[in-house]
């Protein structure tokens, strides 16, 4: 099993939280393509010893719904004719919920892909006029019954909760409206104030206040237990779906499976203790290519990673898989370090496994931490 990542860096305008690499340079879509092409080109045999056909391909961004239909339909073309995908590969392409338009789902047609993955983020226009949208709610439901209609019913959403002026009520509207929707899949994303990003500095000035922890937890408890009644699975600390309808390709990150990554800013990882990334800079990548950092990961950053990927999915840690790869003194490591929230009730052990518990996931950096080398 093996996944390609394509990373289109281009926004047409930059959300109020957001830190990843995206940019406004929309002039400079066509020459990132070439790029793009000529990266995939020259790196096409990395794991193909391994990998004779990829499971998954996923294009995200950034928002790769902003490049011209024609362009990113020659990327995804490309792509699948320079990697052989399996025939029931799973090709998601994320998009911003104005940019679906007929012309848009009658290209995406016309492409191997399978599944869409749209920022609707909350049903509310006030609060998407403050982080800075630039969609309407209305915009978000027609993107999805267009979709629906045209015959993609593999589709996620994604929600925020966290947003300053969020009330309980309005995130009762959010997932209501979220769940009416019939998409499969949802992700769902308590808001960050990461550094250097708007949002914070208006926090940091007193324009805005977060919210307060019992309303964000309350609003996690409300989202989880309408899921359940739903039909959903909640298959990792962010991520619901209903049966058959989990992201394969993320959940082949979790798995710590190998994946290649394509364009600036993309991460690879040969899925036994190489990573590589390219740099996050658009006009390099343009001018001279992909320029690669590589981390050569030791058994502590694997065993550390393992820890916190697999604590995050609904399976937890396979004590018996821990113990053959990582051997006798980290599974009894890991063990001792667990005994508190054992007692304390954030993790649970069920037969070989080792899962937060609900109240557990409240708190699930602190117990990751305790549990890293
Ligand atoms: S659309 Fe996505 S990548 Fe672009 S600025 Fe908003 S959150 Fe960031």
């Amino acid at each position: 099993m093996a996944g390609i990542y394509i990373h289109i860096p281009f926004c047409q305008s930059r959300c109020i939280y957001c830190d990843f690499y995206s940019t406004l340079h929309l002039d400079k879509r066509e020459a990132y393509v070439e790029q793009l092409c000529r990266e995939m080109l020259e790196r096409k045999d990395e794991l193909l010893t391994r990998a004779r056909a990829y499971n998954t391909l996923y294009v995200g961004g950034g928002t790769p719904s902003t490049l011209p239909p024609s362009l990113l339909q020659k990327v995804l073309l490309r792509t699948a004719e320079i990697f052989p995908l399996a025939t029931d590969a799973e090709v998601t392409v994320e998009a911003n919920p104005d940019d679906v338009t007929s012309e848009w789902i009658a290209m995406l047609k016309d492409t191997p892909v399978n599944r869409v993955s749209m920022g609707t983020q909350t049903f509310n226009d006030q609060l998407l006029h403050f982080l800075n949208r630039r969609h309407n709610s209305q915009q978000a439901e027609r993107a999805v019954s267009m979709l629906q209609d045209a015959g993609f019913t593999n589709l996620s959403i994604d929600l925020i909760y966290g947003i300053p002026g969020q009330t309980r009520q309005i995130w009762e509207q959010d997932v209501r409206k979220a769940i009416s929707l019939r998409t499969p899949h949802l992700s769902a994303y308590s808001l960050m104030y990461e550094e250097g990003t708007p949002i914070t500095r208006l926090r940091d000035k007193g324009q805005i206040e977060e919210m307060d922890e019992d309303t964000s937890l309350w609003c996690y408890e409300h989202l989880c237990q309408q899921l359940s009644e739903a039909g959903f699975q909640h298959y990792e600390i962010s991520n619901f779906a209903l049966p058959g309808f989990h992201s394969r390709h993320n959940s082949s990150y979790w798995e710590g499976l190998p994946y290649l990554g394509f364009g600036a800013g993309a991460h690879s990882y040969d899925g036994k203790d190489v990573r590589r990334w390219n740099e996050s800079d658009l006009l390099g990548y343009i001018a001279h290519g992909a320029c690669y950092e590589t981390e050569q990961l030791t058994e502590t950053d694997l065993y550390n990673e393992h820890v916190m990927t697999r604590l995050r999915t609904h399976q937890g840690i396979d004590l018996q898989h821990l113990l053959l790869r990582f051997g006798q003194s980290c599974h009894d490591y890991l063990l001792e370090q667990a005994k508190p929230h054992l007692l304390q009730g954030n993790l649970q052990k069920t037969g070989q496994s080792l899962h937060l518990t609900r109240g557990g996931i409240f708190v699930s950096n602190q117990v990751m931490s305790d549990l890293f080398m």
